[in-house]
């Protein structure tokens, strides 16, 4: 079902959670046991990410028709399309829908860095491209799409994100998924912006919980999320003190207490990215209130 429906159908503030496509074949087993824990949560639908962090763009589909299979599982497909010719982004959808997945998180990507690839000519130079495309071609696809609480980092200003963002809903999309990020007030500040250039669809917060300082500092080099100096301070000082472990603890307690900020200032539920972890997934779900 379409995801905006299922968020409408809602009385209680749901989860839904992202994996990430194991790199090889020996690591599925030990992935799909994580997966069952983390089910435990009784997500309102799980995210499957496409070509991130190297993966592979087969293994998006693979997973997400074996978790659809294993678990019957609402599930949501993330496509990017830069690069992609139609054909390729038709077959996609084709095959996701042969496997019963009514949802996409339809995305940009990242332009190849090494310029290997001429995407200038691609018929997909954004998002709403593909959002476009997906609406025209298979009409009763659910579509989200990504939001920035703060601004994509090839955006010039707030403004010019905020517009792209509502341009992206008016070619069709159904829901927002945002950005990982930090401070809660950038979140309702968006959806406040959001709303005020007349958008009404579901805005979901992306939780990212920080685990070490390597991932911090590609948070804040890549991804365009802010860090709080209060929390950098706390992160540096529990490195001193603890170690390793400390830091993954204060960055736990602080997905937490942003979770549990943003339910009570009424966001529908939260996107738990989960670095395919059950321990800790379970974990910030307990001790938010979610489980
Ligand atoms: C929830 C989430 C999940 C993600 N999952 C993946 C994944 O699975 N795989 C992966 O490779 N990447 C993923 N990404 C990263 C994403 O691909 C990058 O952030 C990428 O740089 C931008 O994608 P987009 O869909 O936001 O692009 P766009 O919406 O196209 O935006 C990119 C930039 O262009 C601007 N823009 C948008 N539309 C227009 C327009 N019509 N005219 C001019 N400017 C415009 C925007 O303001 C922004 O600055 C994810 C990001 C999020 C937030």
């Amino acid at each position: 079902m379409n995801i905006a429906k299922l968020i409408a159908q809602r009385s209680t503030p749901f989860c839904s959670v992202e994996f990430f496509p194991p790199r090889d074949e020996a690591q599925w087993e030990p992935f799909l046991e994580e997966a069952r824990r983390i089910c435990e949560l009784k997500p309102l639908f799980a995210s499957v990410t496409y070509g991130a962090g190297g993966s592979r763009q087969d293994s998006t589909l693979d997973m997400v028709i074996r978790l659809k299979k294993t678990f019957q599982l609402e599930i949501m497909a993330h496509l990017t399309c830069v690069a992609a010719s139609e054909q390729r982004i038709t077959d996609f959808i084709t095959q996701l829908q042969a496997a019963g997945v009514d949802n996409v998180l339809a995305l940009r990507g990242d332009p190849p860095h090494d310029g290997a690839v001429d995407w200038t000519h691609s018929p997909f130079l954004h998002a709403s491209d593909l959002v476009r495309f997906v609406r025209a071609r298979f009409p009763h696809m659910g579509i989200g799409v990504a939001g920035y609480p703060a601004p994509h980092p090839e955006s010039p200003s707030f403004s010019s994100d905020w517009r792209h963002t509502v341009g992206k809903i008016r070619e069709g999309a159904d829901f927002v998924v945002t950005q990982m990020f930090f401070d809660v007030r950038e979140y309702f500040s968006f959806v406040e912006r959001l709303h005020e250039l007349g958008v009404d669809v579901p805005v979901i917060p992306g939780i990212m919980t920080i685990q070490n300082f390597e991932s911090l500092r590609r948070i804040l080099s890549m991804c365009g999320a802010n860090i709080p100096g209060k929390l950098y301070l706390e992160m540096e000082a529990a490195h001193e003190r603890g170690g390793a472990e400390a830091v993954r603890e204060v960055g736990t307690r602080y997905a937490v207490e942003q979770i549990r900020r943003l339910l009570d200032g009424g966001a529908p539920g939260i996107h738990l990215y989960t670095l395919n972890k059950s321990a800790l997934c379970l974990r910030i779900a307990r001790e938010a209130g979610l489980l």
